[in-house]
């Protein structure tokens, strides 16, 4: 007996989408090879190519003419916390708006539960993800506020992901109403130093409601000051100076992105910072969807996630995303299906994931259909899930 990793060919793929940069042209966006073969190697893989030239390996499944994927990425959820806010959902659909302040009803449950709770809860969540195609979730904390809930969020969510991202400026919680400034001291001081461990990312919610744009600068700067790559909530509710601070400061993403002005797309389209749309947030608050066909045709790097949450959208389902993005923002299955792998790994500022060739991580999907289009096609069918070889 050796080591060396077991080596299985999936043959017999009747669409495979690489998202290789060497395999992508005009004509072929998407790295496409039909009737296409992979090999893995361990948790990475080794070879793509047509399925008439696999090589030999130890194992070999037969795809049956389904289409594989890169697994998606989910750069934006926010999976730590408890209870759920059915009620405010229901009456939204009964005609009231959504303001920033639902978030503390989940503070309140949040801080009342137990660890092994809300473990529980990011661990259902998360297999809930895969068993829809997403091999990467990005989780947040944010429903904490205190010291000891945001650091307790963020080590519960590094037992689950390396894609952790502190959000204690997410709102300002109740014991601070009357004293912002002493809130955001605290978000940049004794729970930065508590956090920053557990964490790549720092977010803020810049909006009215939550955090303005000195308020959000101040939160982003102290967490780069310690090592935190910024990422942003910006414009989703109204016009605010969240997405020029994110290009500023070199967030990995702009998330939201609703509500844009011809600076902030021109500001994106020049930057290293992408454009994350969430359209389960205006799908789940019955709100005018970001506009993608802007965004593209102004260059900027589009990426789609679920930004699954208790409040604003309490979706994991990426394939959901896509069709939303296909039927209701008019981008093509091609652009949404990129946007959810290849697109949403440069949100995250990875180059292993996302894409299906050599060296990359074997994070693959596979559908019961024949092409990706079927996600948009097909909305509400179950027909991806992650491939466990
Ligand atoms: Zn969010």
């Amino acid at each position: 007996m050796t080591d060396r990793p077991t080596s299985t060919v999936i043959t017999s793929i009747g669409s495979l989408v690489t998202n290789d940069p060497s395999l992508i042209s005009a004509d072929n966006p998407l790295g496409l090879i039909p009737d296409a073969a992979v090999v893995i190697d361990g948790d990475r893989v080794a070879w793509t190519g047509p399925s008439s030239k696999a090589p030999p390996t130890d194992n070999r499944l037969d795809a049956a003419g389904r289409a594989l994927l890169p697994g998606f990425v989910d750069s934006h959820a926010h999976l730590v916390f408890a209870g759920d806010r059915t009620a405010e959902f229901a009456a939204r659909m009964s005609g009231r708006p959504y303001t920033a302040g639902g978030i503390r009803t989940t503070v309140a449950a949040t801080r009342a539960a137990s660890d092994a709770e809300l473990a529980g809860n990011v661990a259902r969540l998360l297999a809930e993800a895969l068993r829809q195609g997403t091999t990467t979730v990005e989780t947040k904390s944010g429903y904490g506020l205190t010291v000891h809930d945001e650091a307790r969020a963020l080590r519960i969510a590094a037992e689950h992901t390396s894609e952790v991202t502190y959000l204690g400026a997410h709102v300002v919680p109740p014991e601070y109403a009357d004293d912002p400034a002493g809130y955001v001291d605290l978000v940049t001081g004794g729970m930065l130093d508590a956090c920053a461990p557990h964490a790549r990312w720092i977010d803020v919610f810049c909006e009215r409601g939550a955090f303005d744009g000195d308020q959000a600068r101040a939160v982003l700067e102290a967490g780069v000051a310690r090592g935190l790559t910024p990422r942003v909530h910006a414009n989703q509710l109204t016009h605010g100076p969240g997405v020029l601070l994110a290009v500023e400061l070199g967030a990995a993403s702009a998330d939201h992105c609703t509500h844009l002005t011809d600076a902030d797309v021109d500001a994106l389209a020049g930057g290293d910072t992408v454009a994350t749309l969430l359209p389960g947030v205006e799908f789940s608050t019955r709100s005018p969807y970001p506009d993608a066909r802007r965004l593209l045709a102004a260059g900027v790097t589009v990426v789609l996630a679920t930004d699954c949450n208790p409040g604003t959208c309490y979706s994991s389902s990426m394939p959901l995303m896509i069709a939303l993005a296909v039927r209701e923002m008019g981008m093509t299955p091609d652009e949404a299906l990129w946007a959810a792998t290849a697109g949403a790994a440069k949100a995250l500022r990875r180059t292993d994931i996302g894409v299906i060739r050599p060296g990359a991580r074997a994070d693959l999907t596979v559908l019961a259909a024949p092409s990706h289009r079927h996600l948009a096609y097909r909305p509400g069918v179950p027909i991806a899930r992650a491939l466990e070889c």
